[in-house]
């Protein structure tokens, strides 16, 4: 018997895993990219000698890689590399540099005289989100949802304690959790992570802190994050998976409650038995569907993530005092994050983060160089359509980094460029430059959000953290 017919319209980690998954299930698995390139956002800068990871930059939740591997039956395609310290944090206008460590000791000599008995409310807000963690990941985040009874009776098995985390602010219960404005801010940052900010984001998602402080950590790749990609398409050619690049699919037809085929923008149609879409859920729905439930008026009602700006420096010289995750955040924590993804904050003096790629990867810089990449978490296009200060906005990013770092960036920049929210928009038709895609509001998660399996056609299935409850990497 012939090989059922699997197409897969994107080549992200979620387009490049379910084909590893159906392929190993013995379907005969074809993927069109629009990108000339696989890997989605977790990409590939190459220029003028150096080497960045256009994206991620780290991993958590490195135990669902394992569960890829493991249910596939392949060789792990790539080798990880925990980081320790986590990540560095400077606040404006406070000398200190905070360095965020996984080990507790080395963590609350971090904080001795700026938070008082640090380490037990610490321990405190690890041990209440661990078992957050652990009454959810089956029943909630591990799931999906078929009908909004069934997402109600495993809401009821949850312990009734986490009710409060549900309908409270992260932010608040970071502000329950620790007395200083630091240890705020620094454990708010999740929420950052999330595309959005602690004042936005349910408290629920503090398990992140769980996850990343006590259960996994932090995981860079060696080589770089792209390797990722490298080792999967490796395995998928084994497998007899082919990809097609720059092949962007722009229509849609349907008979009898089946997807037919999807036609490309150079008017070539694919067929297929079954469909597995890694573009945005949201967004494909709309656009390619025609459902009048995601048209344009109804996205732009919608909370999105953040949208990058994004720059690539190749820099002449060694910046030993940044770490590989560097965040540099200023002294207006509550306004700024309240504002800036509404575009209501000035961009004179951004908050950002900083990755040396070369600390871990020397690779990705000619010797003595470093390979810096800055993201900056900005208003998406609905807010901020005009990106023309794109070059004034960076220039200001980098003036307070030789300031605060204490090196004189402009003078050993060598290579540099920048994406803005259009330039990612653009290039993984990611909704109005949204970073993440839909944010994690109450009710845009669980079965609120756009479900994994097509609610008209019965061979169509969505793979990309927009429909399941996660939405970084693994
Ligand atoms: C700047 C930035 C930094 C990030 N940092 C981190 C991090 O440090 N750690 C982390 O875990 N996560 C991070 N993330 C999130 C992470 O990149 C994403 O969650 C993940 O890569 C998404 O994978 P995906 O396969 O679901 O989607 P995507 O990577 O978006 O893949 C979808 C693919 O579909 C293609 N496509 C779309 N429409 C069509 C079409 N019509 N026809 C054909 N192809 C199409 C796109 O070109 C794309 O290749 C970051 C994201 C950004 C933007």
């Amino acid at each position: 018997m012939n090989p059922k017919k699997a197409l897969i319209v994107g080549s992200g980690l979620g387009g490049l895993t379910t084909a590893l998954r159906l392929a190993a299930k013995g379907f005969d698995v074809t993927i069109l990219e629009k990108h000339h390139r696989a890997g989605g956002r977790l990409n590939l800068l190459e220029k003028d000698g150096f080497k960045f990871d256009l994206g991620p930059t780290f991993f958590s939740m490195s135990y669902e890689f394992d569960e890829l591997v493991k249910s596939t039956g392949i060789e792990y395609p790539f080798e990880f590399i925990e980081l320790e310290p986590l990540f560095t944090v400077n606040i404006d206008g406070i000398d200190k540099t905070f360095t965020i460590y996984k080990d507790m000791d080395k963590l609350a000599a971090q904080f001795e005289g700026i938070e008082p008995h640090f380490r037990e409310k610490m321990e405190k807000h690890l041990n209440k989100t661990e078992t957050l963690y652990n009454d959810t990941i089956n029943r909630i985040i591990h799931r999906n949802f078929n009908s909004f009874p069934e997402y109600l009776l495993q809401l009821t098995k949850v312990p009734l304690k986490h009710g409060p985390l549900i309908f409270k602010s992260m932010w608040k219960e970071l502000c329950e959790s620790f007395e200083s404005k630091e240890a705020r801010m620094i454990f708010s940052l999740v929420g950052f992570f999330l595309g959005a900010t602690p004042f936005d984001t349910p408290a629920i998602f503090s398990l992140l802190n769980y996850i990343e402080m006590r259960h996994d950590g932090y995981h860079n790749v060696k080589g770089g994050m792209y390797q990722i990609v490298v080792g999967l398409l490796k395995v998928l050619k084994e497998k007899g998976v082919t990809i097609h690049y720059n092949t962007e699919i722009t229509t849609a037809t349907s008979v009898d409650g089946q997807l037919k085929s999807l036609t490309d923008r150079q008017g070539r149609e694919w067929t297929a038995d079954y469909f597995v879409i890694n573009a945005d859920a949201a967004w494909f729905r709309g656009a390619i569907f025609n459902r009048p439930k995601f048209n344009t008026e109804k996205l732009d009602k919608m909370k999105w993530t953040m949208a990058p700006l994004t720059v690539y420096l190749g820099v002449k010289g060694k910046l030993d005092n940044l770490q590989h995750h560097n965040y540099f955040l200023g002294s207006n924590f509550d306004e700024y994050a309240k504002g800036v993804f509404k575009n209501q904050v000035s961009f004179q003096k951004p908050y950002y983060y900083v990755n040396i790629a070369s600390r871990n990867n020397p690779d990705s810089a000619p010797v003595g160089h470093e390979s810096l990449y800055i993201l900056c978490p900005s208003p998406d296009l609905r807010f901020k359509p005009d990106w023309s200060d794109r070059e004034a906005i960076v220039q200001n990013i980098i003036d307070d980094l030789s300031e605060r770092s204490g090196y004189n960036l402009n003078e050993m920049i060598v290579s540099k460029t920048i994406l803005s929210p259009e330039h990612w928009g653009e290039m993984f038709n990611l909704y109005k430059g949204s970073g993440l895609g839909l944010a994690h509001d109450m009710n845009q998660i669980g079965w609120f959000r756009p479900a994994n399996k097509d609610e008209k056609y019965s061979n169509v299935y969505y793979v990309a953290p927009q429909p399941y409850p996660a939405l970084v990497c693994p």
